[in-house]
């Protein structure tokens, strides 16, 4: 199917080309993992277990919005549908 559209209002009026709108996309990308890695070893895949949590005010140090990579919104997606959003900027010591 193609991307745009001819138009025309009025017969012998130019055709007016519309370019469809992009697609929105999810900003966050889930990774799947696989279940016996998830019961076998202790994965870190949350904020909890990185350097940049900030447990008083339940944040990231670094600015980013914590709420998708936090412990309990990871147990429900990967209880939901197997996969999570792992932050790529996780860092243990
Ligand atoms: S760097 Fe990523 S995993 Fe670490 S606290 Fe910030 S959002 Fe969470």
């Amino acid at each position: 199917m193609s991307s745009h559209t001819k138009t025309a209002s009025e017969p012998g009026q130019k055709f007016v080309t519309k370019k469809t709108p992009k697609r929105l996309r999810t900003s966050i990308r889930h990774d799947s993992i696989a279940a016996a890695d998830y019961l076998k070893y202790k994965l870190p895949y949350a904020c909890e277990d990185c350097s940049h949590f900030n447990y008083v005010e339940s944040n990231c140090t670094l600015g980013y919005i914590s709420h998708h990579h936090q412990r309990e919104t990871q147990k429900k997606s990967y209880e939901l549908s197997g996969k999570m959003a792992l932050c790529r900027f996780l860092e243990i010591d």
